[in-house]
Formats: C-alpha cells, sequence, structure tokens
C-alpha cells in the first residue's frame, strides 16, 4: 500500500506585509504556536486569521507574505503521512516567486515532516524552514514570536544572489538545524531541538551567523515533489525483554516491506537464534531491515561487536549516523520508488544531507 487517506486541504489567504521587496511564503499546518485554550483548559489549534491577529509582527515584516493555511489546523501528534505530501505539493504550488518558506509546525514530529521533505522535495534552491513554538502565541512567555520572525529572516536571506540556506531546516530557540539530521530532544525546554551528528547551520544572536561550508548547494529548479511514500513499514525498538512473540508480531505485519529496528550501542543486539533467523527470513523474503542506534548520538557501525556484525549478517543494513526519523522517512519514500536491492544501497548513501560521515 502506498500513501493512505484523503489529502488535507491547503487554503490560499492572501497576502499580508508591508513592501514586495522579498516575499514570503508561509504555511500554518497547526501546533502550539498557534493554540490556545478550549473550555476544558486544553490546548487546541487557532484558525490562521485569529493566529494573524494575536501576531501583528507579521504585518509589520519588511516583506510580502503570501499565507496558506491547513483548512483545519492540527496537533502534529496526528500527523499522517499523507500531510506530507500535501505539505511538499502546496510548497511546490505556492512557492515560486518567493525568496523561501516558512513552515509553522507542531514540535512533536516537526523532525519527521523536516526529514520526509528533503527526501520527498527535488530541486529545492530557496530555504524551507520549519519552525513551531513550546508555548502558544497567545502567551506572554511564547517563544513562538522570536522563532517566527528569525526563521522567516533565514527564509529569506540571500548571500551573492541566491538563497543562504537552500535546504530544508528547522529553526528553533536560537539554531538553524539540517532538518534530516534533527531530533526534538526535550519536551519543555525552549531549546526542544538537537542535531547530535552534526552542528548547527547558523546561530542566531543578535545577528546571525551562518556556517556556510556546511550548508548544501543548490538543487536544480524546477521545484517538484518526487514520488510518493510507501507505509508498509514497521519499527522495532529492542529491549532486554523482547521475546519471539514480539518480533514475529512485528514481522507478520500484513504486506511489510521495510522495517527499522531500534538497536543497542553501535547496532547490537540479542544473539539469540530465533531473532537472528527471524530477522534472516525477513531479509529473505524482501523485507528491508534498516539498523538504527538507540543512542541519541554516534552511528551504526558494522562488526565493532560480534553481535553487531550478526545482525548485519542477516541482511539488514546500517543506518549509519541517520537519526531514526530520517531513516523511516527515507526508506518510506525509497520504498515507493526502488528495487529491495536499489533501496538497500540507497538507504546508505547521502541523499539530502541526512548522513553526515559519507
Ligand atoms: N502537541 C503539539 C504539536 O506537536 C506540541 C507542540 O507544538 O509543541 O502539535
Amino acid at each position: 500500500m502506498t500513501t493512505p487517506s484523503q489529502s488535507v486541504r491547503v487554503e490560499a489567504l492572501g497576502t499580508v506585509g508591508l513592501s514586495t521587496a522579498g516575499r514570503l511564503l508561509l504555511l500554518y499546518t497547526g501546533g502550539t504556536i498557534g493554540m490556545t485554550e478550549d473550555e476544558d483548559g486544553r490546548l487546541v489549534p487557532l484558525d490562521l486569521s485569529r493566529l494573524v491577529s494575536h501576531l501583528p509582527i507579521i504585518n509589520r515584516l519588511p516583506v510580502s507574505v503570501t499565507l496558506t493555511a491547513f483548512a483545519d489546523p492540527i496537533d502534529s501528534a496526528a500527523i499522517q503521512p499523507q500531510h506530507w505530501l500535501d505539505i511538499a505539493d502546496a510548497i511546490v504550488e505556492h512557492a515560486p516567486g518567493h525568496a523561501g518558506v516558512v513552515v509553522l509546525h507542531g514540535t512533536d514530529t516537526m523532525a519527521y515532516t523536516a526529514a520526509a521533505l528533503s527526501f520527498l522535495l527535488e530541486g529545492l534552491d530557496i530555504p524551507i524552514v520549519l519552525t513551531g513554538a513550546q508555548r502558544p502565541i497567545t502567551a506572554i512567555r511564547s517563544d513562538g514570536r522570536e522563532n517566527l520572525v528569525t526563521a522567516a529572516a533565514i527564509a529569506l536571506a540571500q548571500f551573492e544572489g541566491t538563497a543562504t540556506v537552500p535546504e530544508v531546516t528547522i529553526f528553533f530557540d536560537d539554531v538553524l538545524l539540517r532538518g534530516n539530521c534533527t531530533s526534538k530532544v526535550h519536551a519543555d525546554s525552549y531549546r526542544g531541538f538537537a542535531s547530535p551528528n552534526m552542528g548547527p547551520l547558523a546561530t542566531a544572536g543578535v545577528s546571525i551567523e551562518y556556517d556556510r561550508g556546511a550548508i548544501r548547494p543548490p538543487g536544480q529548479p524546477p521545484l517538484r515533489r518526487s514520488g510518493g511514500l510507501c507505509t508498509d513499514v514497521a519499527t522495532l525498538r529492542l529491549h532486554p525483554a523482547l521475546d519471539e512473540a514480539d518480533l514475529t508480531a512485528t514481522l507478520s505485519r500484513p504486506g511489510l516491506r521495510g522495517l527499522v529496528i531500534e538497536a543497542y550501542g553501535a547496532g547490537n543486539g540479542p544473539n539469540s537464534g530465533w531473532f537472528l533467523d527471524g530477522l534472516t527470513a525477513a531479509s529473505e523474503r524482501g523485507v528491508v531491515v534498516v539498523v538504527t542506534t538507540q543512542c541519541g548520538a554516534g552511528s551504526v557501525r558494522g562488526g565493532a561487536y560480534a553481535t553487531g556484525a550478526a545482525l548485519l549478517d542477516t541482511g539488514a543494513v546500517p543506518a549509519l549516523d541517520m537519526t531514526f526519523e530520517a531513516s523511516i522517512t527515507k526508506l518510506m519514500v525509497l520504498l515507493d520508488r526502488y528495487s529491495v536491492d536499489e533501496v538497500r544501497l540507497l538507504m546508505q548513501q547521502d541523499l539530502a544531507g541526512e548522513l553526515t560521515t559519507v
């Protein structure tokens, strides 16, 4: 099965801002940044017009801002693969003529969306900056205003006539991170995101300092979406009590085509026969098994330990230093487009900056 359910309607809601010297596309999908309390005191998303009324700064930006939004903004915990395709399509449709794009998104799954967009979008020569907030924009101590304004500045930044950061990125607190190298690392802190295997692409203080050597070159336009997403994937997080029944339940998912294992350390797992034989049989029947690490940082290297070598000997491929979010979204994109052998090869090649060590 490839990409489920209904598309999300993205509405074009007009233009605000002071001039047409630069043009910014803003896409609001939901998330805490645009939430307010309902009658039970729980946070629910506002629609864009009410959000903008809490953000007079948008009207004061010295650029023309094209406003687009999900017709029904969502808590990003409810995001599904179809939303990634809808966001990619909305960017492809509305971005031409704009210097950059800011996507307002909930923090819970922002790293998954950023990674998915980085693999789905081809020909990218403008910045796509995802941001959000840990506190609603309506709150006095909201981090949303600063995040939005700096994300907009980064999306519009030019160096020698081209976009300074023509990549899919996440801006949060004071750092700009490559989207497909990033994870949400804190549930409460305003420094909610990190890219543990690479430094920030930019740091925002009084001025915004870019690490130009780390920023990827622009793609070759036109901007387009490449293919769809295969959702016949599963994940398995190892823990010492995992048993044969757990593995069998995962591997017997109907139509399974891809499995991401969250292994220990440098890619190690149990050496029990049921575990290794089960995975060997899955690989032999064409399931692409990818080994990531439960550690927040570092790399899966085959062969450092006998247990890790045994896991890769089953036919599994190492995720090297990809995040879990990048591993699963890349697998979904590749399975939609390539043969099993090609997917196994491409998972270990850098396609969009997701592997920092190859
Ligand atoms: N649950 C919210 C979301 O991801 C959390 C946030 O935005 O910070 O939409």
